[in-house]
């Protein structure tokens, strides 16, 4: 079969890999319908350097299952699913409590060990933990939306949760990435009154008011903590979701948090600490975050995106097919796209 495979910076090719197969009992084949692009498939399009082991990119797919391990009960051959972009069993000790992305036999997808699904099918481990059947078919109108709970629309969910958003709050979402963009639909979903928008593209910022950003601010540094800060009568929000994962994005994101208010981190950290330790200490600023257990959101968000509610799927601005992945990670490292659809 075929599958986008990066070797080095900047170096994604489309190749023949190894058709996928069923290798342990709990396992599942899947033919993937619908993959992305992910903002955090840019860092190693960035900076992979040259002799790391290539790997089979992609972390978030919907696809039809062809095939299932001895073990699996909870989907069959032919059930359309969506794949969280971590696997997991879904009974140890943290999918218990909702923590999927800490399950001590789980892992992730579209790295050197678990290929991705940027390709034409997909080995899922655990599938009785890790997939979701989904109540449509195949072809569904509703795809692009659907396909934002294997990872973007389940992140910026845990951004709010993490930075605690309750009904009235004054949110600030940092990022006007597809993560970004989705983090201003949980604020709105979970009530939030105000939400400060940090980001600087006019296509962004628009499909951001759309879904609810109330106020935006372009700057960036000391300028962005300031206007925000104007913004919310010179103290600050109540949550802060923090969707980028650079330096400057977590400093500005504790300076504008209140006293008593909270951060939610799920950009990828690419610092080595959390700035501000004084004031978020005398602030008593609460931070949290780190990889969504997309999985464990799913029975919460699907409902509101099979009723129209809620449309993460319009993050989605441009479709390809697998021959177009490369232009695709191009197109998104250059800021010309929000995300990328993939139809293998
Ligand atoms: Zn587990």
């Amino acid at each position: 079969m075929r599958g986008a495979v990066m070797h080095a910076a900047g170096d994604v090719r489309i190749e023949s890999i190894p058709d996928p197969e069923i290798q342990q009992p709990s396992d599942a084949l899947v033919r993937v319908t619908r993959a992305c692009i992910c903002g955090s498939d840019l860092w190693p399009y960035k900076d992979l350097a040259p002799g790391e082991p290539p790997r089979v990119m992609g972390h978030e797919a919907i696809g039809v299952v062809e095939a299932v391990g001895a073990d699996v009960r909870t989907v069959k051959t032919g059930d359309v699913v969506v794949m969280p972009f971590a696997f997991s069993d879904g009974t140890c000790e943290f999918c218990e409590h909702g923590l999927h992305t800490a399950c001590i036999h789980g892992g992730f997808f579209g790295n050197p060990e678990v290929p991705g699904a940027q390709a034409e099918a997909i080995r899922v481990p655990l599938a009785d933990g890790t997939l979701y059947p989904l109540p449509v078919g195949e072809d569904d109108a509703l795809m692009p939306s659907l396909l934002t709970l294997s990872d973007v629309m389940g992140t910026g969910h845990h951004a709010a949760v993490s930075a605690r958003v309750r009904p009235g709050a004054r949110v600030a979402v940092v990022g006007d990435g597809a993560v970004g963009l989705c983090a201003v639909i949980a604020a709105k979903r979970l009530g939030a009154e105000q939400i400060v928008l940090l980001g600087r593209h006019a296509d962004r910022i628009a499909l951001a008011r759309d879904f609810g950003a109330t106020d935006v601010v372009p700057e960036r540094g000391q300028e962005a903590i300031e206007r925000a800060k104007e913004l919310t009568d010179g103290y600050g929000v109540h949550a802060v979701l923090e969707c980028v994962g650079t330096e400057d994005a977590v400093l500005t994101a504790v300076a504008i948090a209140r006293p008593g208010g909270a951060v939610g981190r799920v950009g990828v950290p690419h610092y080595d600490a959390i700035p501000q330790a004084q004031p978020t200490f005398y602030g008593n600023i609460g931070i949290g975050g780190g990889p969504a257990p997309a999985r464990a959101y799913i029975d919460e968000l699907l409902p509101d995106i099979l009723d129209g509610t809620i449309e993460p799927g319009r993050v989605f601005d441009r479709v390809v097919d697998l021959d177009g992945v490369p232009d695709g990670y191009r197109a998104m490292d250059e800021r010309e796209a929000i995300k990328v659809l993939v139809q293998p």
